[in-house]
């Protein structure tokens, strides 16, 4: 609808007699919010509240104005250029409506008087019945009648909205495709009423087991699908996070349903894909492939799930494994620290790294390279971190009150210094077990100063106030730029010991080692070598720079328990490096 113009003359009466007689309750608004006519439909329309009554009203003040941001809008509208008019539905009881709460559909349309709006007409009208049938058939046409869920459509319509935001914000969702083993049988021995109250049951089951955020649908007979949005950058991530949703969908059919005095136990199979698949992917495309996985899945002989990339149900499966293994090594105590002597160029212990090993029941030692990147997926890694934090801290205090002063430094994630409470959990630690911050460095790596740099700066600042220094581990293999080392309290770079290794035989690694150390001259960093095997290795460092060496050519990582008694019996402590 254009704005309506008001001019003097013919039109005048022309919109008089079209106010009158247009069948739509109509009311005429100042800016002030007086009403300042009033059709007959709407003296019928709304035919005996005590407002109407008066002659006039005020419509800032009268129920309109109680309902949302009506008084706001109709706002907008006066303080506008008067270029469009507004549609806005409301729900209000008019008076004396017996029918009580009716959805009004009120259209505004500014008067204007030059550019400015004067005035504003509504129109109102009573949509209640409408919005009613509305409903009814978006209920019919996205929703299970039987079980009440969302249903294909619904799913593929949500799908499609992940999908496009996938675009813009790269991580992977996943769905899952759940179909009831032998549904068939339960329906063909039990009736299709009792199959009916069991489909009915399952979806409740579901739904109860997941976020808010997931939506599950039931797509047809006996089969449901489950989306799950993530919050994750990675498929691995994610890949996982479904496992465990399978598995306690798994562990919650395992209590039976109970109809008519009888008890059922059911399995389910699971399809699995992630999306998106690809640039462009689709929503029928995505349920296709959960369904192939599915067939896959089914074929195994019913209660298995399969993904629809074969790689990706076999690493997350591993992972998943692994992952609960650690928790419940965690609590087992099963895991182990082992230190690692660094040296100076005279050979003289200086501090140690402090390295974190699983013994594990069947497997024997386990190395941290096969664990910890699995950890590093989700929080585990905070929890092992804290634990190794902890012991790190407990040597701490034991060789310190022994007069044996030690450095020591100990690996921190890149999501365990992200966590929000890693700053005060390192605070009340240090507190509570007494240790001396400042023989704590804690490795960090360049991937840090990706991202929310501000975040890590503050939090480095704060740490620094406790006494803790920064190395950074793998220097040389991230994103090195200078701009950043320079401006953060770091205190160490380790130079990795690919670089190390091959220092004497590669001139490119050899450029890079001597780049290294000239930067840290320059800024005046110390630099522990990594990886020092070989005598022609460590006279390459140092003939070049003072450098601390860590390597086996010095010494292996050892339990830190045999370390500390060694190193107890021959009674000296560490050189305290400034
Ligand atoms: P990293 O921080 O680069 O640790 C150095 C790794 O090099 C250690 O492997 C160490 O045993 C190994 N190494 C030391 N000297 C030599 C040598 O002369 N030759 C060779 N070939 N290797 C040497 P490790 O203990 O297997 O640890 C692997 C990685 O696991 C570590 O790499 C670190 O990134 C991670 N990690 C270990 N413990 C922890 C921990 O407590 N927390 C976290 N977040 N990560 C840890
Ligand atoms: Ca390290
Ligand atoms: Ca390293």
């Amino acid at each position: 609808m254009i704005p309506f113009v008001s001019h003097a003359g013919n039109s005048g009466s022309l919109f008089r007699a079209l106010f009158s007689q247009i069948p739509v309750a109509a009311l005429l608004i100042d800016h002030s919010g007086v009403v300042v006519k009033k059709n007959p439909a709407f003296n019928s329309f709304w035919s005996t509240g005590p407002e109407i009554r008066d002659g006039s009203f005020n419509i800032y003040s009268s129920v309109f104005s109680g309902a949302g941001d009506f008084a706001e809008t109709l706002r907008t509208v006066f303080r506008g250029k008067g270029q469009s008019s507004r549609e806005y539905q409301i729900d209000l009881s008019p008076y004396g409506d017996p029918r009580g709460l009716r959805t009004l559909s009120v259209t505004m349309v500014p008067v204007l008087s030059g550019h400015r709006v004067t005035s504003v007409f509504l129109l109102i009208e009573d949509v209640t019945e409408q919005r009613v049938a509305d409903e009814k058939i978006h209920r019919l046409v996205f929703y299970d009648t039987l079980t009440g869920l969302p249903n294909r459509n619904l799913m593929l319509d949500r799908i499609g909205q992940r999908l496009s935001y996938l675009q813009r914000y790269p991580r992977n969702d996943a769905l899952i495709l759940v179909n009831i083993d032998r549904f068939r049988v339960i329906n063909d021995a039990r009736g299709n009423q009792v199959g009916d109250a069991f489909l009915v049951a399952i979806g409740k089951r579901l739904l109860s087991l997941m976020r808010e955020a997931d939506t599950v649908a039931r797509m047809n007979a006996d089969e449901f699908a489950i989306l799950l949005p993530s919050d994750e950058a990675s498929a691995e991530e994610i890949s996982m996070k479904t496992l465990i949703v399978i598995e306690r969908i798994r562990e919650s059919l395992k209590n039976p349903f109970e109809f008519e005095g009888e008890m059922a136990i059911v399995t389910a199979s699971y399809g699995i894909t992630l999306l998106p698949g690809g640039k462009e992917d689709a929503p029928v495309a995505v349920l296709r492939r959960a369904d192939t996985a599915l067939h896959r899945a089914k074929a195994a002989g019913g209660g298995h799930y399969a993904f629809f990339d074969p790689d990706m149900g076999n690493s997350a499966s591993e992972s998943y494994q692994v992952e609960r293994e650690l928790r419940r090594a965690l609590s087992n105590g099963e895991l182990r620290v082992f230190l690692q002597p660094q040296v100076n160029a005279q050979r003289e212990f200086v501090s140690a790294e402090v390295l974190v090993r699983w013994q594990h029941p069947t497997r024997g030692l386990v190395f941290p390279g096969s664990f910890i990147p699995i950890a590093e997926q989700t929080d585990l890694i905070i929890d092992v971190g804290e634990w190794v934090m902890e012991r790190a801290c407990e040597i701490l205090v034991d060789t310190g009150s022994m007069g044996l002063p030690l450095r020591l430094s100990v690996n921190v994630s890149p999501r365990q210094f992200r966590n929000r409470l890693f700053v005060p959990w390192m605070r009340e630690l240090i507190a509570r077990t007494g240790a001396d911050a400042s023989c704590l460095t804690l490795e960090i790596t360049e991937s840090l100063f990706m991202g929310d740099l501000e975040n890590t700066v503050m939090k480095m600042g704060q740490l620094t106030e406790l006494g803790v220094r920064f190395s950074v581990d793998d220097f040389g293999t991230g994103y090195s730029s200078l701009a950043y080392i320079k401006q953060l309290p770091i205190h160490e770079l380790k130079i990795d010991k690919a670089f190390v290794q091959d220092a004497p035989n590669d001139a490119n690694d050899a450029a890079l080692v001597e780049t290294i150390l000239a930067v840290a001259a320059l800024l005046n960093l110390r630099v522990v070598a990594e990886g020092v095997e070989s005598e022609p290795q460590a006279d390459f460092l140092n003939s070049r720079a003072d450098v601390t060496h860590q390597g086996y050519l010095f010494g292996r990582p050892e339990p830190a328990e045999k370390w500390i008694d060694q190193w107890k019996r021959a009674g000296s402590g560490c050189i305290l490096t400034p």
